[in-house]
Parts: structure tokens; sequence; C-alpha cells
């Protein structure tokens, strides 16, 4: 498979699938710039190969066609600005404004076309939509991972029209390397840590996970389903009677597998979902009734350290409990500073899945592990081994 470093983009108009889907602030300015400058890798290497280059996105969810906040002229500034250049815009993503612009790129010259899903063609990957797309490049990259598991016009059915000239894009082609690292891992123990609300929708990732881990740390809010199942009290905290039965199941397969599964042995509880709830620690399987477990304990952190400390391949996904109140952040914060010390001691550490990318962003330690990925709902099908459409578009052929 062609990736950008090998090809040659002299002379070539690259139409490049971005994810500029970025917020803005009530002045409509990018107020978090992260995925616009998660792109410039790929961006800057094809200007430098003497390409120019035509950008595509989405953003935010327009209903009927164009609305002027979903607009990607907003965007048009803080790209200028992180490129060092101007930048041209289309006010329709396609059409014979789109052409004209796009077919009289010079080297260098960027274009920055129109919201996709200002068409809902887009959405309903309408190959004659894709079509008119393609017309704006003479090759195709995709580097929007976070809409990959989407066969969208623009993700996917636009590759069929450069059999020969499409590829990955630097940030899709790193997370799909970090995601493969962990999954079909040398090395050993590898670890997954899973937290967050609820079981039901973490399910499908812990049973997909345990051929390839060695070790699971179970956290958050789910924990407390596995604990009930293992016929533990469990007072007022978040439960799921629904999966119970399920949550056994899965220990049960653990143990056929040789999977460690770990489970917080102690609790952070407040009597009130607030920050300012009165609190205390106990073991988890013993809660009071009218009390509710909101965070692990500091037994478990340090257990839990132990175990990160001793691995070589960590996944992390979803909190250890309501990070969001600082009454309750602790324990997340704990496990982010402990990968943060794996990582440095040689240990490969990916974080994904909006939760933890937050709280490692929160406490500024983004930097400091091997790899977060930007990815929440593509990570979690392709750590599930689904194959992602936007993925396969490019490997196909
Ligand atoms: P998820 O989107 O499934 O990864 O869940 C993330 C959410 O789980 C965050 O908003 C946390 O506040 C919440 N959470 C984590 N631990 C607990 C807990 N012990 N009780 C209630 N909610 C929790």
């Amino acid at each position: 498979m062609t990736t950008i470093d090998q090809y040659d983009f002299s002379n070539k108009r690259a139409l490049i699938r971005v994810d500029f889907n970025v917020p803005l602030n009530e002045r409509m300015e990018v107020s978090d710039e992260t995925r616009i400058k998660a792109a410039m890798p790929t961006v800057q290497l094809i200007l430098e190969k003497g390409g120019s280059v035509v950008l595509m996105s989405h953003l935010g969810r327009p209903k009927s066609g164009p609305e002027a906040k979903f607009s990607l002229r907003h965007v048009k500034p803080a790209l200028e600005k992180l490129l060092g250049k101007e930048v041209k815009f289309a006010e329709n993503c396609i059409g014979e404004e789109a052409n004209k612009l796009s077919s009289g790129l010079k080297a260098g010259e960027v274009l920055l076309l129109e919201n996709l899903r200002f068409h809902k063609e887009e959405e309903a990957g309408d190959e004659f939509f894709a079509g008119r797309l393609a017309e704006h490049g003479d090759c195709y990259v995709n580097d929007a991972f976070g809409t990959a598991h989407r066969a969208h016009a623009s993700t996917t059915i636009v590759a069929r029209f450069f059999p020969k000239d499409k590829m990955f894009g630097h940030l899709v082609a790193g997370e799909i390397e970090s995601i493969d690292k962990v999954l079909n891992s040398d090395e050993k123990p590898v670890l997954a840590i899973i937290g967050g609300a609820k079981v039901s929708s973490k399910i499908t990732i812990l049973e997909s996970l345990l051929p390839k881990v060695d070790r699971l740390i179970i956290g958050g809010g789910m924990a407390y389903t596995f604990v009930k199942a293992g016929g533990g009290k469990i007072g007022n905290s978040l439960v799921e009677d629904e999966y119970l039965e399920t949550a056994a199941e899965l220990l049960k397969q653990a143990e056929a597998q040789n999977v460690s599964v770990y489970l917080p042995e102690d609790t952070r509880i407040a009597d009130e979902f607030r920050n300012d709830a009165s609190t205390d620690v106990c073991p988890t399987d013993t809660i009071p009734d009218g009390w509710m477990g909101l965070d692990i304990g500091p037994e478990t952190v340090k257990r839990f350290e132990e175990v990160i400390g001793s691995s070589k391949i960590i996944l992390w996904n979803g909190p250890m409990g309501v990070f969001e109140m600082d009454s309750f952040a602790q324990g997340t914060i704990s496990i982010a500073k402990a990968l943060v010390v794996a990582t440095e001691a040689g240990s490969f550490t990916l974080v994904g899945g909006g939760d933890s990318v937050a709280a490692v962003n929160k406490y500024g330690l983004a930097e400091r592990v091997s790899y977060v990925s930007t990815g929440g709902g593509a990570m979690l099908e392709y750590l599930e081994g689904k194959e992602l459409p936007g993925i396969a578009a490019i490997r196909e052929g």
C-alpha cells in the first residue's frame, strides 16, 4: 500500500479528507485547534513534496443544507495561522466554482472546501456526489480517523475514483499502527484498562480484548456491576442489573483464557452525586445502603499502579471515577500519571476514547504517553475487530 512518504506529489493536487470538526466559540472562532494541528504533518509534507492540497471535512451536524454556524469558513483563519500561508475557500464543496478553484491550484497552494454535510449525499455515501468530489484531486488521502468507521462519500466511496492513487495520511497511519501494536504485540504482558460508566457500552470491546490481553483492569462505574455479579453489596452505586449475568460470564471467560482481572478492592463513596457530598472509603463489596461509589479507593490505586508498572503494552479507555468532579478525580489522575511513569520506563501506552483523552489533556499529560487516539467511536470499533469502511477502502484493490 502506498503511503504519503513514498508517493510523488510534484505538481499533483491531493484531495485530503481531514477531520476539522472543531469546537467554535460564540464569536465563531476555533476554541480548540487540536484537530487542525493534527492534520498539519500530512498537509505540510505534501506541500513540501511539490503538491497542492484540497482539504475537505464536515463540521457539526447541519440538518438540511447550508447553515452559517456550521460553515468551514470559520476554520480558515486558524488554518492559515498554522500553515503560515493564505488558504483559498470554496463556498460549496462541489460545483463549478469549486472546480475552477481546485483546477487552478499551483504547487504549494491550499484550498479548503465548504462543509461536506451541507449535502445529504455525503452521509448517504452517494457515488455520484463522491465522483464530483473526486474531480478536485489527482490523488486521495484519508487523514480523518474519527470518521473512518462511516461509509460516507468523502471517507470511503471517493476512494473508488483513485484505484492507484489512494493512501492514508500520517494521522490515520499512526492510529492504525498504535492500535495494531496493542492487538498484535509480541511483547508481554499486555494490559487493558477499561473504565467509564456502563458495562453495556463496553461489553463488546471487553469480549474482543480478552484473547488479546494478559491483564484486564476494570474501573469506573461499570465495575460495580461486576462486583454485584460476584455477590458484593454495592449500595446505591451505578449498576446495570440486566448485565449481571453478562458480567459473571465475562469473568469466567477471562479465567478460561488465563487473563488476570483486577477489580477495585476499595472505593471512594459519597452520600450524594455531588462534588461537595460527604465522602468515605470502604471495600467495594460492602458499600452501605444510601452511599454510592464514585471513584476507586487508595488501596486500589496502589494495586493498579503496580499492575501498570509491570506491563509492557497498555491500552486505557474510560475514567476510573466521576473525574469531572474534583473530589472523585484522584483515581483517574493516578492512572494517567502511572501511564506516564510506565511510558518513561519504556512501555507502550495508548490512550483512547473521549473521556480518558479529556482526562490526559486536562492534567497536561497527553504529550507524555506513547499515543493519544483522536478517533473515539472509530477506535473502539477497530479494537472490536470490525473492518472500518474508510480503512478498507484504501487497503482494497
Ligand atoms: P464512558 O463514556 O462510558 O467512558 O463513561 C464516562 C463517564 O463515566 C464519565 O462521565 C464519568 O463521570 C462516569 N463515571 C465513571 N465512574 C463513575 C461512577 N463510579 N459512577 C457514576 N459515573 C461514573
